[in-house]
């Protein structure tokens, strides 16, 4: 194939790292219901990141002082494995991962029926086996398809998705490479039928123009990815 410098030069600008679009996610892989003693769970891959989500419950709370005489209480844990990342992590919990865990907590209980459910409690588990880039929307997409499979009633699925500025442009589904050399990163969770957004963070600078493009662009990721958690559902319980 014979292509003009202009070309060339349109296409290795428009090309990413690892080849993506702009708005392009990484391979998504969803399966539900794959551990046999949790009521829920999933295990997901997203590019280089593999997640597998417990949840238990809903459960009466052990803990007296855990219980809502009106409703059922989340609790979410989401660990890094030492054997996850580039250099052996340290086990057990750090700043970021309490950050994480409280913020899918949150991210997750705009979705679910708690009042049938008093004095209850749901554990999420989230256990990061490798991680490129993005786990914590990762993470919550995961969370709410073993939520999904612990038979949880709900409003809706809860799904999350990145997207960034890198290179000075905007990026869906940013990797760990452009994570670290990128200049912003908005994870967005949603509850895909109505929009509500239940997640947002921004580490890095934008502009109004360039956040409400990657909110946008966020958005139609969560879109995509929410058409997969689906499948995932589907391929495990029929219609
Ligand atoms: P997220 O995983 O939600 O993007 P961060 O922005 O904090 O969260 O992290 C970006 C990426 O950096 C992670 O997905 C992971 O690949 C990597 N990372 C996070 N923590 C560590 C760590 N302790 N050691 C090495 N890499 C890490």
């Amino acid at each position: 194939i014979i292509i003009t410098p202009d070309e060339f030069k349109r296409v290795s600008e428009a090309a990413r790292e690892d080849g993506r679009a702009p708005d392009e996610i990484r391979p998504l892989k969803i399966e539900a219901g794959i551990l046999e003693r949790a009521d829920g769970s999933s295990y997901l891959e997203l590019g280089g990141n593999k997640i597998l989500v417990a949840v238990y419950g809903p459960r009466e709370a052990q803990i007296k002082r855990l219980q809502r005489p009106d409703r059922a209480v989340i609790r979410c844990r989401y660990n890094m494995a030492p054997f996850s990342v580039e250099e052996r992590k340290r086990p057990g919990p750090d700043r970021r991962s309490v950050e994480i865990s409280k913020i899918t907590a949150e991210a997750l209980r705009p979705a679910l029926i708690l009042e049938k459910f008093p004095r209850s409690v749901i554990d999420v588990f989230i256990e990061v086996l490798e991680a490129e880039g993005g786990t914590r929307c990762a993470g919550i997409t995961a969370a709410s398809v073993a939520l999904a499979d612990a038979g949880m009633p709900m409003k809706d699925m809860v799904v999350a998705c990145a997207a960034g500025k890198v290179n000075g442009r905007i990026v869906l589904d940013l990797s760990e490479e452009e994570d670290k050399r990128g200049e912003a990163d908005i994870p967005v969770a949603i509850l895909p039928r109505n929009k509500e957004i239940t997640l947002l963070q921004s580490d890095g600078n934008l502009t109004q123009e360039e956040f409400e493009e990657a909110l946008d662009l966020a958005i139609k990721g969560c879109l995509k990815i929410n058409k997969i958690q689906k499948e995932a559902l589907k391929r495990k319980y029929g219609e």
